[in-house]
């Protein structure tokens, strides 16, 4: 998919509108739009990354800047008692949009396995 059709780039653009809870010039933080707990948070960088699967060892730093955001909005978000850092990848890991995302979840107690 190229990335003028990615959902994600387009919100990361501006040109569909999100939650956008934290941006930067590499990151975008925004509510996820069917939120599966009271907090529900997507992190992804503005370059259109298809998935995890798909990152190498340039992108270390990157890929670390994303997961400190995550705990820093966790933070924000007030989630003392824990959270979940999900990173659905492929179509057997569940992964329905092909942009890199990393979901924050929180607020609720959170089951497993998942699903
Ligand atoms: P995945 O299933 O790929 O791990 O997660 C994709 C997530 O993106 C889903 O939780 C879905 O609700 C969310 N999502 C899909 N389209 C949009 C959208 O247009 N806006 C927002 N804010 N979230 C979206
Ligand atoms: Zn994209």
């Amino acid at each position: 998919m190229s990335s003028d059709e990615c959902i994600f780039c387009r919100i990361a653009t501006g040109e569909l509108p999100a939650d956008i809870v934290y941006e930067d010039d590499e990151l975008v933080a925004f509510r996820d739009v069917n939120p599966q707990a009271p907090t529900h948070i997507l992190v992804i960088p503005r370059e259109h990354i298809e998935s995890l699967d798909e990152t190498t060892e340039p992108q270390v730093e990157l890929l670390g800047r994303i997961q400190l955001l995550v705990k820093r909005l966790a933070g924000e978000e007030d989630l003392d008692d824990g959270y979940r850092v999900v990173v659905n990848t492929g179509p057997a890991g569940g992964q329905s949009v092909n942009h890199l995302h990393y979901h924050l979840l929180g607020g609720r107690s959170l089951g497993w396995p998942p699903g």
